[in-house]
């Protein structure tokens, strides 16, 4: 989901659901941001971008606002709908999906 300390750069419903998810306060993806960031960090190898993606999509898979998530990337201006979102890597390359895909398989 989007950074709560970024900018807003689109016109959010005030009762839709990113307005509900914002108003969540303790999700996973708030307390640890830098893990379900999709970008690689500054000394992230390939395999270990693709290890914390997938652990991040696992965490997503066990958080009460799953569903509210889902609903709120798809409110989400196409050029924004990147990121770990419910559960899923969005944004990413194929062959990151797969790879990710493949991690999930094998645990
Ligand atoms: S499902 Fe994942 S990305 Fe969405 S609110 Fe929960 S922890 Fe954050």
């Amino acid at each position: 989901m989007p950074r709560a300390d970024e900018p807003t750069l689109y016109t959010l419903s005030p009762n839709g659901p990113l307005v509900r998810l914002y108003q969540q306060p303790d999700l996973p993806c708030r307390t640890r941001v830098g893990d379900f960031d999709i970008d690689a960090g500054p000394d992230e190898t390939p395999d270990e971008r693709v290890a914390r993606i997938a652990a991040a999509c696992r965490t997503c898979r066990a958080c009460p606002a799953i569903e509210l998530c889902e609903a709120g990337f798809a409110e989400l201006p196409p050029r924004f709908q990147q990121g770990v979102w419910a559960g899923q890597a969005r944004g990413v390359s194929a062959r990151t999906t797969r790879a990710i895909a493949q991690l999930e398989d094998a645990s």
